[in-house]
């Protein structure tokens, strides 16, 4: 899941661009989302590419497998 780094939860993030790329019209290759969290205002952005099955996750989000402190 995606976090605020600053308030390390996920519960004030939202996503403010979402996008979906396709190759020869059917593939998705790379999803790519822009978050902003409305508790502090921090911008980050998180690419996924499935042909070489990368996550990047860069601002001021990150990408964790732990559970939420707040749940
Ligand atoms: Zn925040």
């Amino acid at each position: 899941m995606i976090t605020c780094t600053n308030c390390e939860t996920a519960q004030f993030l939202q996503i403010t661009q979402s996008r979906v790329y396709f190759e020869d019209g059917e593939m998705i290759n790379e999803i790519s989302e822009t978050y902003e969290c409305t508790l502090c205002g921090a911008t980050g952005k998180y690419v996924y590419d499935e042909d070489s099955d990368e996550e990047t996750v860069t601002g001021e989000v990150e990408h964790t497998t732990e559970r939420p402190k707040y749940a």
